[in-house]
């Protein structure tokens, strides 16, 4: 049976890369950039003041005190967005605003608290250094400068630099339409009315929500009952998305026909069965090309694999340079056991506690039993070759969203 790690790089390695598309700056939050970007200008673009006050000579204030101010003849008054008109001269100044370009014979800038206004001119109290005050041109961004790499998330601080540099338009790989399809003759639609054999279809709906969570575009295709024209049909509208997710249908039972009915489709099989818990009947293969997974159908096996398999060859179908999501290191506050063989992933609160990240159990892991996936915010990460390990180790924790929150549910006030 293959390892965790076998497996995600055969999946990755046949998971190619979406095309870019172009798209204005304000619907880039959350794409990936498919572009290098350089600054195509210094920012800011001249020097600046970097304060209300005005703009000095330094030499003319070496003696400036409360006691003993410096009287200088202020000779014009620059607002942001104008230009000065006057060059500095000795024993003048010019009244400055933040962000105004700095006059010409100026060297820096003296803030208004440190002065007095008397009539036309202006009384220093203090002395200032060369530059004091002064936001040098190109100090922020210089011209030609590489400020974005390709492939990084598109986060409100790049929103802001792309848009500091005039960057209506950004180049974006597309977003992977990704087909998500249920199946079992047990399940029912949320709206239908559920009979006495059934259960609801939650597989289609977190899957949708994992994929969306993850930047792609689901399309749920619903229920495909386990019937070979059943799926080929399904299967067969599946193959207008990029990647396809099939729930369900993958292990050894009787009812278990995704991987037949996709063969016959001529889909490629890579893989069948991997080395871990709970997830153990993944399949992966490529049909018409495109990826395509079969997840075991108990809820929380199918989310598993997904965070472990589909959402990293969804970030490298988007171009994404990160793929994984970020692990840290806890101390176990209770003593684990499991059988040595397969990598198990427990659900996890992590906690910070004592200057350091505590991990619990969220308890029954039963692979049905999706209450608890729903109070984790991590997984733990129990290695193949342990048989149990001990309160107090330390234990590597998958984190189950990029930005911790590290506070277990109940700790949240309103
Ligand atoms: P399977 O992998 O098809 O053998 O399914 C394994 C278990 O997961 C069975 O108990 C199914 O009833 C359950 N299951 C399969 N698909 C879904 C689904 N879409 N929603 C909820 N439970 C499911
Ligand atoms: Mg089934």
């Amino acid at each position: 049976m293959i390892s965790v790690d076998e497996a995600q790089q055969i999946i990755l390695n046949a998971v190619k890369p979406m095309p870019m598309e172009r798209i204005g700056l304000d619907r880039a939050l959350g794409r990936t950039l498919a572009e290098p970007i350089q600054s195509p200008m210094d920012h800011p673009p001249w020097d600046a003041s970097a304060m209300d006050g005005y703009a000095v000579r330094c030499e003319d204030l070496l003696t400036a005190s409360r006691e003993r101010p410096c009287r200088l003849e202020v000779v014009e008054t620059v607002l942001a967005g104008q230009m000065p008109q006057c060059k500095i001269g000795p024993g003048e100044a010019c009244r400055i605003m933040t962000g105004a370009p700095i006059p010409a014979g100026a060297n820096a800038v003296v803030m208004i608290e440190a002065t007095r206004q008397v009539g036309h001119g202006v009384d220093v109290l203090e002395p200032v250094e060369m530059g004091d005050d002064i936001r040098y041109r190109g100090e922020a961004l210089r011209l030609g400068e590489k400020i974005l790499d390709p492939g990084i998330r598109i986060r409100p601080a790049e929103i802001g630099l792309l848009a500091s540099i005039g960057k209506s338009l950004v180049s974006v790989f597309q977003r992977p339409r990704v087909a998500i399809l249920a199946t079992g003759d047990e399940l029912a639609d949320l709206d239908a009315l559920r009979g006495a054999s059934q259960i609801y279809n939650s597989n289609g709906h977190a899957l949708a929500a994992q994929v969306e969570e993850t930047g792609g575009l689901p399309m749920n295709l619903g229920i495909a009952r386990d019937d070979p024209e059943a799926l080929r049909q399904k299967l067969r509208d599946a193959l207008n998305a990029d990647l396809i997710v099939v729930a369900g249908g993958v292990s050894v039972g009787d009812a278990d026909r995704v991987r037949e009915v996709s063969t016959a489709l001529g889909a490629e099989m890579r893989l069948w069965k991997v080395a871990m818990k709970p997830g153990h009947p993944l399949a992966f293969g490529l049909i018409a090309g495109r990826p395509m997974f079969g997840l075991p159908g108990n809820p929380v096996s199918a989310m598993v694999t997904f965070e472990q398999f589909v959402r990293p060859s969804l970030l490298r179908a988007m171009g994404r340079c990160d793929i994984f999501r970020p692990t840290l290191s806890a101390t176990l506050s209770e003593t684990l056991h499991k059988k040595p063989g397969r990598r198990h992933f427990v659900r996890a609160v992590i906690s910070w506690q004592d200057g350091g990240y505590a991990a619990r159990s969220t308890g029954d892991q039963g692979s049905g039993i999706l209450k608890s996936m729903a109070a984790a915010n991590g997984l733990m990460i129990l290695p193949e070759a342990v048989s149990h390990i001990p309160a107090g180790e330390h234990v590597a924790v998958q984190l189950l969203s990029d930005i911790p929150t590290l506070t277990a549910p109940l700790a949240c006030h309103l």
